[in-house]
């Protein structure tokens, strides 16, 4: 339903057209400068192009806060396993004890994360309160992480 609401006509077609007539505006997806398109495909990377109605303000509040709590996830069982690699060496049980901890936590923050970026689109047409209770998952996963690390690591 959404894809037949997606399929340009004609008259969009030429709206498209006469709105980047003599105006620099940037392809979405590669940046070229759409300046006096001729078709309805961007001339570097070939994607359709359509002219829509956005809002203002784009409603990506939770999304970032998600982003953001994955990525702090992340990033603190990254920078954990160089830690690892460079400072702990030859401590023998509690290295693997970190390592394996650290390892668990980067691989299941790293596929939320991954889920959280390739599921981007969708989440945003969610309703406020349910993109709110996504993104509080994501910092809640970092909070099971942390406390996982905390109870393994004394
Ligand atoms: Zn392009």
């Amino acid at each position: 339903m959404v894809d037949e609401l997606l399929i340009d006509t004609g008259a969009d077609r030429d709206l498209l057209l006469r709105y980047l007539a003599g105006r620099d505006v940037p392809c979405p997806r590669c940046d070229y400068n759409l300046r006096d398109l001729v078709g309805d495909r961007c001339p570097e990377c070939g994607d359709q192009l359509v002219i829509r109605v956005n809002m203002v303000e784009p409603r990506i509040a939770a999304l970032i806060a998600g982003l953001v709590g994955l990525s702090a996830g992340v990033g603190l069982n990254g920078l954990l396993l160089i830690y690892a690699a460079f400072v702990m060496r030859g401590r023998g049980g509690m290295e693997m004890k970190f390592l394996t901890c650290n390892a668990v936590g980067f691989i299941v923050e790293g596929i939320a994360l991954f889920a959280w970026l390739k599921t981007w689109r969708l989440i945003r047409r969610l309703s406020p309160p349910v993109r709110r209770r996504w993104a509080i998952g994501c910092w809640l996963l970092t909070a099971a992480n942390l406390t996982y690390f905390t109870l393994t690591i004394q």
